[in-house]
């Protein structure tokens, strides 16, 4: 994409802020909590933070916003990790965890409490609520505010020494109970949590910094320039400015907000995502229906096509609803180039071929990719039984059917032309094989004056190799789960997910590895999942070929 196409409001920032000699290097951070697996919506903020710091030559820390330890885990910083690299940025030895910051954050707390801008406060957290007013009210003082610098220093230090039982008494920044902001009336800088295991600091603290305030003095300590984060910051801008103003922290980084990524047809919070996974209503957070980038990972989509559609979605401070449309031809316009053809069949047909010439190829040569020769050729095995799909072929047609029907002819894809003479039926009518002739004279050319408008792919049923599909499809029904207050289970598609486990591979595919990528001509895009094995082949569909959910058609080039 050009640097034009790129530009956005807080690239424009960021250029005037070198060009005025406010920073001479830019310094970025992506700061997610470990309390979930990274979603497509993290994926905006990575290749945001990350990539202005690469291209401003600039620095980005990942860090971890660990404040609130009993949703957070281990798994799930290794699992963010992951995703990032994988994404292809890369935080060099600039890891970060807030609580790497704990001793700091609590001597700032300590600073303010000195200054007489925190006091602690005795009020239940319900009485704290009744106490702050409302957005057309103005909250009233607690009793507790005008205690002594002394004081609150004492009190402060024992609620460190678990002296006092959770609940019973906060730390809270002494600002303006009649602000129009709530967040600034009084807002709670430390709870006390007695009994959690941290996984960084294990059980060395009983005191919990709230994000308000870590967030800031974090960004301050790590000489953060642009702290960027998502609207719903917006009105906690002033408390952000207010923590760095009055701490001494070595610098003053600048909040700027951007909408954040919403995609039509799933949802992100990581509320819902949590729910998903513990209800066993996807099976993990690399389900390939998730919106997670574990998922998508595991659906087949690549690191460059997602960092492409973020590029393309931009950065404004509009909040909208992207279709999902974008991503998927996204990542269509990608395997599209770069996926190797093969030929499976999904619904195997067996047709007997009465007519094979003794001389005929046992071996045919295929190309890999029509458009790059590059990639070259295979070859695939050519007998007189093989299989076709079962949707290829019907007795009596529908309108504009443009396959194999009793008497007409096809061509199979890189090989001949083929008849069907014969349908045969079990005893219940069922369809379970064909009997073909094929025209010697079609191998690779249309004599001439033969017109055969249908092309299907096969495989030769002699050398066949057994797999297990499956075919995805989005997670809901609808472009807003939930939306209107109703529950999102209400709009799952109960069709998400297909297993066909009698499918028909070409043998050139018993060699294909995990990861690996492939168009099945006419089908799709697949990816062989991690659970593969020579013995059990598993191909995840990535997506079809089209985009066969009519409403993005306007956006498909
Ligand atoms: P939750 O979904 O539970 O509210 P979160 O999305 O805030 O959590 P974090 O781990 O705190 O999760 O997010 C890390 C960073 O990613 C934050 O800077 C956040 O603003 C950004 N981010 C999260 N979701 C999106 C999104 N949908 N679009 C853009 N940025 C996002
Ligand atoms: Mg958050």
């Amino acid at each position: 994409m050009s640097d034009t196409a790129r530009s956005n409001f807080i690239r424009q920032i960021i250029s005037e802020d070198l060009a005025t000699g406010k920073h001479q290097r830019i310094r970025t951070r992506f700061p997610p909590e470990p309390n979930g697996y990274l979603h497509i919506g993290h994926a905006k903020s990575i290749v945001l933070n990350f990539g202005v710091a690469e291209d401003y030559g600039g620095h980005c820390n990942l860090r971890f916003d660990d404040t609130n330890p009993h949703k957070e885990n281990v798994e799930f910083v290794e699992s963010i990790q992951a995703d990032v690299r994988w994404l292809g940025y890369d935080w060099g030895e600039r890891r970060y965890f807030a609580s790497d910051y704990f001793e700091s954050l609590y001597e700032f707390a300590e600073e303010l409490i000195q200054k007489g801008l925190a006091y602690v406060c005795d009020l239940s957290a319900e009485d704290t609520r009744a106490y702050r007013g409302t957005l057309t009210e103005p909250g009233r003082n607690s009793p507790y505010r005008d205690r002594s610098i002394d004081q609150n220093l004492d009190l402060f230090r024992r609620m460190r020494a678990g002296e006092f039982p959770d609940g019973a008494r906060a730390l809270r920044a002494k600002i303006d109970m009649a602000s129009p902001n709530i967040n600034l009336r009084d807002p709670v800088l430390y709870r006390i949590r007695h009994g959690v295991i941290h996984h960084q600091t294990g059980r060395e603290w009983c005191l919990y910094p709230t994000y308000d305030y870590t967030h800031p003095i974090s960004d301050a300590l790590e000489g953060i320039t642009h702290s960027l984060c998502t609207l719903e910051f917006e009105d906690h801008r002033p408390l952000y400015d207010w923590c760095i103003e009055h701490v001494s922290v070595p610098c003053k980084p600048r909040q700027i907000e951007f909408s954040r990524l919403n995609l039509e047809y799933t949802v992100m919070s990581k509320r819902l995502l949590t729910q998903l996974v513990e209800e066993g209503i996807c099976e993990g957070w690399d389900d390939p229906r998730m919106p997670t980038i574990a998922g998508l990972r595991r659906r087949g989509f690549t690191p460059g096509s997602i960092r492409e559609f973020c590029q393309r979605i931009g950065v404004t401070k509009a909040d909208n609803l992207v279709e999902m449309g974008l991503l998927e031809n996204t990542i269509r316009e990608d395997l599209d180039q770069h996926a190797p053809r093969a030929m499976a069949v999904l619904h195997p047909l067996k047709v007997v071929l009465t007519n094979l010439p003794e001389n005929a190829p046992a071996m045919l040569q295929a190309q890999n990719h029509p458009k790059d020769s590059a990639m070259g050729s295979r070859q695939i095995p050519f007998g007189s039984t093989l299989y076709i799909d079962r949707t290829d072929f019907e007795r009596v047609p529908p309108k504009g059917f443009k396959r194999l029907v009793p008497g007409g002819e096809v061509r199979l894809r890189n090989a001949y032309v083929i008849r069907c003479d014969e349908v045969i039926e079990d005893e219940h009518g069922e369809i379970v094989e064909l009997r073909c002739s094929v025209d010697a004279d079609t191998l690779g050319k249309n004599p001439e004056g033969r017109k055969v408008k249908g092309v299907i792919h096969w495989v030769d049923a002699a050398q066949a190799v057994r797999a297990e599909i499956r075919l995805y499809d989005r997670l809901f029904n609808v472009p807003q789960p939930g939306a209107g207050g109703r529950d999102f289970r209400n709009d799952l598609n109960p069709n998400s997910l297909r297993t066909l486990t009698n499918c028909v591979i070409e043998p050139s595919l018993a060699s294909a590895k995990p990861g690996d990528r492939y168009q099945f001509e006419r089908e799709g895009y697949f990816i062989v999942d991690p659970d593969s094995t020579p013995e059990r082949q598993l191909f995840n569909r990535t997506l079809t070929l089209r985009d066969t959910w009519g409403k993005a058609q306007g956006i498909r080039k």
